[in-house]
């Protein structure tokens, strides 16, 4: 059945006509959700949503971790929303705690200092944990040693709309890397040094740059008023969704690039956050065409939301408006600043 996901979209991109065929081989994929026990009813909610609009058609696996063990009554709940396998990992505390090298007495210190400047959960460790791992090491986890491609869910989050083709397999099949729904600014606040570092790694690894890169996005001027830091547009691929290829994560420029960043300390001293890591390394090392803008996934993390004009999302969005790349809070959002850096 020749299928056309994005039909009555306008500007059809020529690679999104797929053929259809749901007994075709699956990718080696799983859909990933770190979280914890007591959120169980939020991912639930999600988990339904996730099923509804994809996963009862294509059945690929969730994989859940957790820092602590989870406890039966989220597996109970968790594994009687979905007809596929289910795992539930704890994360090695070595991958999860703050390492060594840290100073944890300057961490706490930094913490407070940022919270004053406003600069959200910049006091809890455990949000500095999450950050770093989800940068750096979820894709180490033994489980996730087997896939190659993963969702990444979040509880409380909406799926609006229908979701008919394989999106793992639109992965494969147009070898992309990387998959994102938003784009937004970051607070300058959280990552003052970040672009710093990344230029200090860079230009000892010159030969790690893109030929094809979108480098642009990251040095983007438009708006010079906003955010911008030490020459970074904060510019990155809002992170809670995304669907990702761990082969470019577990690659060698990749792997060095957050070692470094790492030993610089900036998961504790600062508040990097995964989403502008991910991106900056992804928009470096990798060619431009294989990061995609999944414009037809009808997505929503408070407070932004990417919703398209199309009668798979049946009118299930939020309000009675579409927000294609766009938000009602535009000012945060930079998802066209994407497009033009992609040649779209
Ligand atoms: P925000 O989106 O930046 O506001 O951060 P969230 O609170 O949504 O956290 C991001 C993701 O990490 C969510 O899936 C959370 O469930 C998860 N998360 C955050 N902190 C922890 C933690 O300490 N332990 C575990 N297991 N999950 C966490
Ligand atoms: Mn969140």
């Amino acid at each position: 059945v020749a299928h056309d996901p994005y039909n009555q979209l306008v500007d059809v991109p020529r690679d999104s006509i797929l053929v259809f065929d749901p007994a075709e081989r699956r990718a080696n994929a799983t859909i990933l959700s770190l979280v914890r026990s007591k959120e169980v009813n939020e991912l639930v909610m999600t988990m339904k949503e996730v099923e509804e609009t994809f996963n009862h058609k294509f059945n690929y696996p969730w994989t859940f971790l957790n820092d602590e063990p989870f406890t039966e009554e989220f597996k109970k709940l968790t594994s009687e929303a979905t007809n596929s396998t289910v795992y539930y990992e704890t994360i090695p505390a070595n991958h999860w705690n703050m390492p060594d090298f840290v100073s944890k007495e300057l961490a706490i210190a930094a913490g407070q200092r940022m919270l004053q400047q406003g600069v959200q959960y910049a006091n809890m460790m455990s949000y500095h944990n999450m950050c770093r791992w989800n940068s750096g090491l979820f894709y180490h986890h033994p489980r996730l040693q087997q896939f190659k491609y993963y969702w990444r869910v979040e509880p409380n989050t909406h799926y609006y709309c229908d979701i008919d083709y394989d999106l793992f397999r639109y992965m494969e099949d147009n070898e992309k890397t990387y998959g994102f729904t938003i784009s937004l600014y970051d607070d300058p606040n959280s990552i003052v040094t970040l672009w710093n570092t990344t230029m200090d790694f860079l230009s000892d690894h010159i030969d790690y740059l893109h030929p094809n890169s979108a480098l642009g996005y990251l040095l983007d001027n438009s708006r010079p008023d906003h955010n911008k830091i030490a020459g970074y547009s904060t510019n990155h691929f809002w992170s809670n969704f995304e669907i990702g290829d761990m082969d470019f994560f577990r690659s060698e420029p990749y792997t060095q690039f957050f070692n470094a960043l790492d030993v610089a300390g900036g998961f504790y001293y600062e508040r990097w956050g995964d989403a502008p890591v991910h991106t900056i390394g992804l928009v470096l090392f990798e060619d431009k065409h294989k990061i995609h803008w999944f414009r037809d996934i009808g997505y929503r993390h408070i407070p932004f939301i990417n919703c398209p004009n199309s009668p798979k999302c049946k009118n299930r969005c939020p309000t009675g408006d579409t927000y294609e790349g766009a938000s009602f809070l535009a000012d945060e959002v930079s998802t066209p600043i994407w497009w033009k850096y992609a040649h779209m």
